[in-house]
């Protein structure tokens, strides 16, 4: 079979679910038995997500191979169960790049090098890239942002063009958001026949529209649509509002989407093992238990609304360890600047049933967070810290355990007497150079645990991969010292020079990586050290 293409653009509004629209189309193409992948197309100018601000553009999701990017990647891995390397992610930063690179190794031999066409051929290049070393039988292509942008343009005409060159193979999903407004209570299609109309005046018919809405759509609006926008009714897919995300497919499957998308694209019949994974999924979704834990950090508030998008992969990690403990997690944020202002309000931590420090960077929060650290330390509050988290937990540490009152990281104080977490001379040179984009230390790294740990004890092996992306680490100088007051150092890169994970002894479950665990958590496989901290704060009274 010749690998096929599924486009999956926005209409109306972003922000809808174009990301698990895209991976769940992903699944149920899966459960037939066809391997299946994503790309992430982003419309904007920066290289990779490494360099924006997470408020704004939520989680950097870092991949096996240290790629820095958007954490619609995180939900394709998460969903599809498969490790996605940097081929899968393009902006239009990273595309410019490569063709402007090209035009200066001569490489268009003489040629006027234009937008239109070399811009969109050199998507087509990567996404065919893509398909070649992922193997694919069905490779779907998330073209960020909604259409009618200036930005996402020459993605559409890459689309475009792809349509025409491989007709049988080419497939277009329009993602559209159907608004009921309150004073007429009735689901309105006019925003979703415009957006239509936008990506057919760039030459794109789509072949189905999911519509998104807070209510599934009834047979007088599937009519219409079909009628103005040239879909046939069975394709207008309804996609209404759900509690959780594992629904998507589950709804998808209702309207027999992976069927009609395997016909329209001449895929052969095979027997599909939706059932088993349906079966899985209700169980989760019956799941009624619930337990609270906290996250202390900062990245929440944007305005006046709390924007957890940048602890994206925390959230679902944490998620899917409770549906495997079958617990329903209820997370609650806290910012961590309250117990700088009154530290007396650390107490308050008492009522969640195990806390969480998250990745971070730069001085706000951060010690309200140390403060915290320490509650959960002294209290034997069940924690996990995460990078940052991991850096704080041992500043924590050396300042109220070992005496060493000024201790910090060089990050936040250059000249503390205590430099417990520092930069590596590497690091240091690349920062005075400037040279920020994609240079922390990234992607996979080996470590070996500890026997006799409970990170030893949950992965149940030595040697393990994880997932970094930080500039600072742990300084040898106080292993020795945190060592005797009974620091463990479980994790330790192979060469035993890098601090991976530090844990205590005498607690109930308090264990801080380096890494960020977050990124290896999938659905129905949770994280090792996410499944025990959720086992051990369901265990706490
Ligand atoms: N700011 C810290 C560092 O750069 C931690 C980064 C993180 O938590 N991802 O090392």
């Amino acid at each position: 079979m010749a690998t096929k293409y599924i486009f999956v653009s926005g209409g109306v509004l972003s922000g809808v679910g174009k990301g698990v629209a895209t991976s769940s189309i992903g699944k149920i193409l899966q459960l037939r038995g066809f391997t299946a992948t994503a790309i992430k197309i982003d419309p904007y100018i920066n290289v990779d997500a490494g360099t924006m601000n997470p408020t704004e553009h939520g989680e950097v999701f870092v991949t096996e191979d240290g790629d820095e990017t958007d954490q619609d990647i995180g939900n394709y891995e998460r969903f599809l169960d498969v490790s996605i390397t940097r081929d899968n992610y393009m902006t239009t930063g990273r595309v410019y790049l490569t063709v402007i690179q090209n035009e200066r190794n001569l490489e268009y031999k003489g040629k006027c090098v234009e937008v239109v066409p070399h811009i969109p051929q050199e998507v087509i290049r990567r996404i065919k890239r893509a398909a070649r070393k992922t193997k694919a039988d069905v490779v779907i292509i998330e073209i960020g942002g909604t259409v009618g942008e200036y930005q996402n343009i020459l993605f559409l005409e890459a689309a475009r063009m792809m349509k025409y060159l491989y007709p049988n193979d080419v497939a277009f999903v329009m993602l559209s958001y159907l608004p009921i407004p309150k004073k007429l209570g009735e689901m309105k299609t006019k925003p979703t026949q415009h957006a239509v109309s936008q990506v057919n005046s760039a030459g794109i018919q789509p072949d189905f529209i999911i519509c998104r809405s807070e209510r599934p759509l009834d047979s007088p609006r599937k009519k219409k649509l079909s009628l103005f926008c040239n879909v046939p009714t069975q394709n207008i897919i309804s996609a209404p509002d759900v509690e959780d995300i594992l629904e998507v497919p589950i709804n998808f499957e209702k309207e027999k989407l992976s069927e009609k998308i395997v016909s329209l694209l001449h895929m052969p019949k095979k027997t599909s093992s939706y059932p088993k994974w349906a079966k899985q999924a209700k169980k989760y979704l019956r799941t009624k238990k619930k337990i609270s834990i906290g996250i202390v950090g900062k990245y929440f508030a944007s305005g006046d609304f709390i924007l957890p998008d940048a602890y994206i992969s925390v959230i679902h990690a944490i998620k899917e360890a409770g549906l495997a403990n079958g617990v329903i997690t209820e997370i609650d944020w806290i910012d961590s600047d309250a117990y700088e202002k009154s530290p007396s309000r650390v107490k308050e931590l008492d009522k969640y049933r195990g806390i969480i420090i998250p990745g971070g960077f730069g001085s706000r929060g951060i010690e309200g967070k140390i403060k915290a650290i320490r509650y959960a330390r002294e209290q034997k509050l069940p924690f996990l810290g995460l990078c940052y988290g991991m850096q704080l937990a041992t500043i924590e540490f050396s300042r109220n355990v070992c005496n060493m009152k000024s201790a910090n990281t060089t990050e936040i104080d250059p000249k503390t007497k205590y430099p417990v977490i520092h930069i590596m001379p590497e690091q240091e040179k690349l920062l005075a150079e400037k040279q920020y984009g994609n240079t922390m230390r990234l992607g996979s790294w080996p470590c070996v645990l500890r026997s006799g740990t409970k990170s030893f004890q949950a992965y149940k092996k030595r040697k393990i991969s994880e997932r970094h992306r930080h500039r600072y680490e742990f300084n040898n100088v106080y292993r020795e010292r945190l060592a005797k007051k009974g620091m463990v150092f479980a994790g330790l890169s192979p060469d035993k020079r890098l601090v991976e994970i530090i844990e205590y002894q005498d607690h109930p479950f308090f264990v801080a990586t380096q890494f960020h665990p977050e990124f290896q958590s999938r659905i129905f496989s949770p994280h090792p050290l996410f499944r025990d901290f959720i086992r051990a704060a369901i265990k706490k009274k």
